[in-house]
Order: C-alpha cells, then sequence, then structure tokens
C-alpha cells in the first residue's frame, strides 16, 4: 500500500524550510502522497529518507515513454477505477505493419494512419504507435519498412522481429526515437543490455504470473525499468482476469514486479470481434493495444471510449467562455447563448452550423457544466449571464438585441430580460438537434 501523507511526513526533515516550493514539510508530504511532487525536491531528505521513501513515492505502476519529440506516455497510474480519482494516461493504440506486405501496401498504410484524425469536443484523436512485425525474416525489408514509417510518421514504433542482428539494426536505426521492443522469449540478458543502450523499451511475455514476475524482476534488478507486461495468453475473458490481476496486485498490494503498465496484441476473427476484445482491455487496463488491422470505423468507437474512459470525472471538459461566431456572422446574425460544457458547446455550435444559419454563439464560463447543471448549481443564472454578457461587451459586437436561451431553462426567460434592458429574451429549442427547425420557424433578427 501506498503511504499515507502522516507516514511520509514523519520521514522528512520537518525544518519548514520552504526549498521545495511549498512552505511546510507537512504540505509538500500530503503532496508526495497524492504523487504530485517527487522527492528530489527536497534537497535536505536523509538518506534513509530517500531510501525509504523513494520506492514508496513512486507511482503503483511505472511510467513508460514511447516514442521520440512527442512520445506516447503509459502506466503512472493510482487507481483501479476511475472514479476513484482519475486514470492519468489513456491507452495507446498501435497498428501492425507485416513486412510480409511489402513496401508499397506498408507505406500506403502508413500514410493512412498518418492522415486519419478524428476531432471530437476540441481534442484530435489519432492512432498512437505502429507495430512493425517482421514475419518475412527478410533483414532489408524489416529496415525499410521501420524507415518508411521513421520517413513518413512522427509516431512511436515497437519492433517485433525474431532475428537479433536485425532487431539490433533496427534499434540503431531508431536510436534516438524511443522505441519498444516486442519479446516472444524469454528476457535475457543481452537484450537487457542491448534495451538500456538504445534507450528502448521492452515489452516481456510470458504465460504465467511467475514467469511474468521473475521476467521483469530480473530486468528491475539490472536496471531496466522502461517494460510493459504481455500475458500470452489470448482468450478474452482469461485476459481480462489475468490484466485485473496484474493491476491489482500492482495498485492495492504495491507488488514491484507487476508495477508496469500491461499490453495487449489483440487477434479475433471479425471486425465486432475486435471491437469487442479491444473495448474490454481499453477498459480494464491494457496500456498499449495493438491492432492486426487499420479500419476507420473500430478506430473510430475506439477513440470514442478511450476518451470517455479517460477524462477526469473530477474536471469537465470545457471550452473557453467568449463569443464564437458560427459560419460567417454579421452584426445583424442572431446571438444563442449556452454554458461552457464542451459537449454542449459542440453540439450546439454544429446544429446551429446545420441550419445553414450565420450566428454568434455566447458561451458563459460555468465551469465546464452543462445547461441544466450548471442553472441549478448557480452558475448559469440571470445575474451571472446578465454580467457575462456586459462583461464581454456584447451589445458592442452586435446590432440585434434579441439573445436565444437553451429551452431547458425558460423560466429564466423573464429575470433575465430585467437585467439585460433593451434585450428581447427568445426561448429556443429543448434539444439542440430541434435547433434547423427552430431557427426557421422564429424571426431572430
Ligand atoms: Fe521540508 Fe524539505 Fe520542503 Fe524544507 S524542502 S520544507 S525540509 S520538505
Amino acid at each position: 500500500m501506498a503511504l499515507s501523507g502522516l507516514d511520509i511526513f514523519k520521514l522528512l526533515p520537518k525544518t519548514n524550510c520552504g526549498d521545495c516550493g511549498v512552505p511546510t514539510c507537512m504540505a509538500f508530504a500530503m503532496k508526495l502522497a497524492q504523487k504530485k511532487a517527487e522527492l528530489s525536491s527536497c534537497p535536505h531528505a536523509s538518506a534513509e529518507a530517500k531510501a525509504a521513501l523513494g520506492a514508496a513515492s513512486e507511482p503503483p505502476v511505472r511510467l513508460v515513454k514511447i516514442g521520440g519529440a512527442n512520445p506516447l506516455q503509459v502506466g503512472e497510474e493510482t487507481v483501479l477505477f476511475r472514479h476513484e480519482k482519475t486514470f492519468f494516461h489513456r491507452t495507446g493504440i498501435a497498428i501492425q505493419l507485416k513486412t510480409s506486405e511489402g513496401e508499397e501496401k506498408n507505406l500506403a498504410k502508413i500514410l493512412e494512419v498518418e492522415n486519419y484524425k478524428v476531432e471530437r469536443v476540441g481534442e484530435t484523436l489519432k492512432a498512437d504507435l505502429f507495430f512493425v512485425n517482421d514475419n518475412g525474416g527478410n533483414k532489408d525489408i524489416f529496415l525499410r519498412v521501420v524507415e518508411l514509417v521513421r520517413q513518413n510518421s512522427t509516431k512511436g514504433i515497437i519492433l517485433d522481429c525474431p532475428d537479433e542482428d536485425t532487431l539490433k539494426a533496427g534499434l540503431g536505426f531508431l536510436k534516438n526515437d524511443r522505441p519498444a521492443v516486442f519479446l516472444r522469449k524469454p528476457l535475457t540478458d543481452p537484450m537487457i543490455e542491448l534495451a538500456k543502450t538504445m534507450g528502448a523499451a521492452v515489452i516481456i511475455t510470458g504465460a504465467s504470473y511467475e514467469e511474468l514476475a521473475g521476467q521483469s524482476a530480473r530486468a528491475r534488478q539490472a536496471g531496466l525499468d522502461n517494460i510493459l507486461l504481455n500475458f500470452s495468453v489470448r482468450n478474452p475473458g482469461a485476459l481480462l482476469q489475468h490484466n485485473t490481476i496484474l493491476r491489482r496486485s500492482a495498485v492495492r498490494k504495491n507488488f514491484k514486479p507487476f508495477g508496469y503498465p500491461l499490453f495487449t496484441f489483440i487477434e479475433a476473427e471479425n471486425g465486432l470481434d475486435l471491437l469487442a476484445q479491444a473495448s474490454l482491455l481499453l477498459c480494464k487496463y491494457s496500456s498499449v493495444i495493438v491492432l492486426p488491422v487499420f479500419d476507420k470505423a473500430l478506430l473510430y468507437a475506439l477513440f470514442t471510449l478511450r476518451q470517455n474512459i479517460y477524462t477526469d470525472p473530477q474536471k469537465p471538459i470545457q471550452v473557453d467562455p467568449r463569443i464564437y461566431p458560427i459560419g460567417d456572422p454579421t452584426s445583424e446574425s442572431p446571438v444563442f447563448i449556452t454554458t461552457n460544457f464542451s459537449l454542449t458547446y459542440f453540439i450546439v455550435s454544429g446544429e446551429i452550423e446545420n441550419s445553414g444559419t450565420s450566428a454568434h454563439l455566447v458561451v458563459c464560463d460555468t465551469e465546464g457544466q452543462s445547461v441544466l447543471t450548471a442553472w441549478a448549481g448557480g452558475k448559469f443564472v440571470p445575474d451571472k449571464i446578465a454580467k457575462f454578457v456586459k462583461d464581454i461587451k456584447l451589445e458592442e459586437q452586435v446590432k440585434t438585441r434579441k439573445i436565444v436561451i437553451p429551452g431547458f431553462v425558460a423560466q429564466i426567460s423573464g429575470e433575465l430580460e430585467e437585467k439585460l434592458p433593451g434585450w428581447q429574451v427568445i426561448v429556443g429549442c429543448q434539444e439542440a438537434a430541434d435547433i434547423p427547425a427552430f431557427v426557421k420557424s422564429v424571426n431572430l433578427v
């Protein structure tokens, strides 16, 4: 179990010197306990404290990076369930390239993966890694595919190559790109040294808990800490069970040999099974999943699921509160008002766009809450809306004096009109999907 703030405090110097950036040792201990600070920030910690706290203040699942300039980061998780706190690093999605498919096909696939991006609630969602599988046994083609990825993408690369010389050449090629190596055989001392020299992460494979724990402990002892764990079973039920036991052992028991991100290669007979398995393992603890195919529909579904699971439940996703032009509005264009919950903003702005009308969308600061929640919490009420409208100087930016409020807060229309003298408050529709019909049925200018 992780140490509490009080346990950590007992090991600190208790001089409250403030050199760590917080005023007291107790405050620093609390930050350490929450994994929001590192012991190295206290220059006065004794050797004993470092020995005791160094390991204890490590997150139960180690952070591992794959990729060069903008690496995928996985691990550093501290809870089993998102609602207990949050998950910190989202599952990385890798797309498999097979050398047997040759240069041309692989290049086309690399470009397809590279160009496939989805914009959703203000985020750009995309695949994170390439998994290069040497299934042809030809060193030149393997290196050529690695080179093609490097030339056309900045994503991290996982190398899967049974021949050690070829693997060494591939790693040499990627020396400054923090690659990862997928091992099908047990970890060896030369492989540990090679990975350390090349700065590569290693994906260890085992068929049992004992095998995985043994290899992971061996790597750790030899100073190789950038590892991921992979169970070689393929049955989804068994994988779910194994992943849960590995993560539970790391988080609840602080069992160090399992304190690493988990890796899974997804295999299935058809697209639906592939999606089901990938979804299951994305939710249940795989930090990297490899998809054997590139399929936009499959990826879109996984991106959406991943975005929903890996957002902080305590921080609603929000957009900046301000006036957003939708289409090409003039000073005569209608004015809509809503909250700054991302999903609300993107749905409302999308539906105004669909209506073919150009408009000004006033997005109030409701700390990322949706319309009804913000109204119930006193954040989307006449006083605050009127103040916001005045603060952003809306009257100076538009000539119209009609403002459309969401239908769900029809009850505030009278009071809002009193707070905004000269404005006519129009009650809009309840559902954003009805905006196109609403715009046609009401005179808004
Ligand atoms: Fe305490 Fe160390 Fe911070 Fe000083 S630097 S306040 S001794 S924790």
